[in-house]
Order: C-alpha cells, then structure tokens, then sequence
C-alpha cells in the first residue's frame, strides 16, 4: 500500500465536480508513509497539491494520520472566492 489512495469516479451531467471526465472520489494521503518526496505536488496538473512547513508530526492514533480530502482542502483565498462568486453571478 501506497502513500495516495486515489478512488476515481466519473463526472455526469447531473453531478459534475470537475471539467474532466473522472474526478477523485475519494482521495487520502497517508502521513505515516509520506517521505515528503514533493512528487505529488509534482505530477498535479492544477497545481491543488502543495507541500506546506508541517513535518513533525504526532497524534495519539494511527487514523488521525490519514488526511482526507475535507482535511486538505484549505478555504480559498478571499479575492479567488470573490472572483469565482461575481462569475457565477454573470452566469445567471
Ligand atoms: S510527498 Fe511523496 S511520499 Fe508524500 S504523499 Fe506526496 S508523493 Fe507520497
């Protein structure tokens, strides 16, 4: 087993979560095997994926080290927000 654990899904008309034809369903990095290795951040083609400071880490369970895609995801920055909430707003 892998540090990624990536389980795809297909977009349909009804449920699109991304332009392409798949997105990930489920998507969880495993911190008790990642290296650090950057080659993640590396092969993502959006550039959603960015190493930050944090290296030492430590918690009382194995679990609380599989970080999943609530627990990356960060808030988007304030003027993307805005941008993406005016366009939508042009859209309708
Ligand atoms: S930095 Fe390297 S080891 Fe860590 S999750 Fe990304 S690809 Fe895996």
């Amino acid at each position: 087993m892998g540090c990624i654990l990536v389980i795809a899904a297909e977009n349909s008309d009804e449920n699109r979560v991304s332009p392409g034809e798949r997105y990930a369903k489920t998507y969880e990095i495993n911190m008790l095997r990642c290296i650090f290795c950057g080659y993640c951040e590396d092969a993502c083609p959006v550039q959603a994926i960015v190493l930050g400071p944090e290296y030492e880490l430590s918690d009382t369970s194995r679990e609380k080290f599989i970080y999943t895609k609530e627990k990356l995801l960060e808030p988007l920055p304030p003027d993307v927000q805005a941008r993406l909430d005016s366009k939508s707003k042009d859209s309708k």
